[in-house]
């Protein structure tokens, strides 16, 4: 039982676990804090958070967890502002889609409390945003990585373990840079891809003509170009190292294709997409198993 419950960002993810724990009867108490008040509001009249925080400090008070759901570059500030008033045995946790980076922050502004800073990543959402887009289902069944710090308290793991558990995750436990290069290859990369196609589209003179032609799979391609162009920004930046090699890995691999098309190599061709889709059916398969 949590008694009180800091979200800090009640958008999707912020306040898709609120819904999760209070559904579970898991918490007393959830406060909301963010940047948009409009957001708080519309949090506060789906009955996502109990209360609106004006301030970090404020909303720290006697906090028994404090989740950090902002877009990352925006847990650095966060975490300055919370440092000077945080209790002992607070745990504070993230849900940010990068880690290496959350963590150096943590280290950085939250060096009296890193015991008690237990870096997570739900692997759940979507490209909708805000408290209005949240649902308590968004976890069931789903993947959370955590990446504990040596000098994590093995309690505060556990309870942020027990925590996504509650909500119907599953809980994994990773290195961060195992992680970040996980997420760029299966996730920053697609996103990134999936951006630069759209926009290639639509600055072509012809654009509207385009657009109109296109059909099912453009849009099953381009669904995430819909995410928030805020926190892909942070993601890809965060982790752009690992995410630039996984631009180059690509770049060979369409380099790879091209040489087939220039010399008509149709069996080659007819190869890799065999690959590709039997690779496709057996990850589809193997996640209706778990
Ligand atoms: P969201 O846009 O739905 O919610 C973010 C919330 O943070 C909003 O309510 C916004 O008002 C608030 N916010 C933004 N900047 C802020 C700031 N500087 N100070 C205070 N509040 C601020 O985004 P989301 O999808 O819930 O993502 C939140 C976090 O979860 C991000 O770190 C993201 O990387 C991570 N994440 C997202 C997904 C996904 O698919 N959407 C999946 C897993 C993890």
């Amino acid at each position: 039982m949590i008694n009180k419950l800091v979200i800090v960002g009640v958008g999707l993810i912020g306040g898709s676990l609120a819904m999760a724990l209070r559904q579970a009867g898991a918490v007393k108490e959830i406060v909301g804090v963010g940047r948009s008040w409009e957001n708080l509001e519309t949090a506060l009249q789906l009955g996502i958070i109990d209360r609106i925080e004006t301030s970090l400090a404020g909303a720290a008070r006697d906090a028994d967890v404090i989740v950090l759901a902002v877009p990352v570059a925006a847990m650095q500030p966060a975490m300055q502002e919370l440092a000077p008033h945080l209790s002992v045995g607070t745990i504070v946790t993230d849900a940010g889609s990068t880690k290496r980076d959350v963590i150096a922050y943590a280290r950085k502004h939250l060096p009296n409390h890193i015991t008690h800073f237990v870096p997570g990543h739900p692997i759940a959402g979507a490209e909708k945003s805000g408290a209005a887009a949240a649902f308590a289902g968004l976890f069931q069944g789903r993947n959370v990585v955590v990446t504990p710090l040596p000098e994590n308290d093995a309690e505060a793991v556990s309870k942020i373990s027990s925590m996504w558990q509650t909500c119907g995750a599953i809980v994994n436990s990773m290195p961060a840079l195992q992680h970040d290069e996980i997420f760029a290859a299966v996730s920053h990369l697609p996103h990134l891809l999936s951006f630069a196609l759209v926009e290639d589209i639509a600055f072509r003179a012809n654009a509207k003509e385009l657009f109109s032609y296109a059909a099912g799979g453009f849009r099953d391609f381009t669904r995430i170009a819909g995410s928030h162009p805020e926190m892909w920004r942070d993601i890809c930046l965060a982790n752009r190292d690992v995410l630039i090699r996984e631009i180059d890995t690509y770049h060979s691999q369409l380099d790879r294709l091209r040489r087939m098309l220039e010399q008509n190599d149709g069996k080659a061709l007819e190869e890799v997409f065999g690959h590709a889709r039997t690779a496709r059916a057996e990850w589809l398969e193997g996640k209706q198993d778990s």
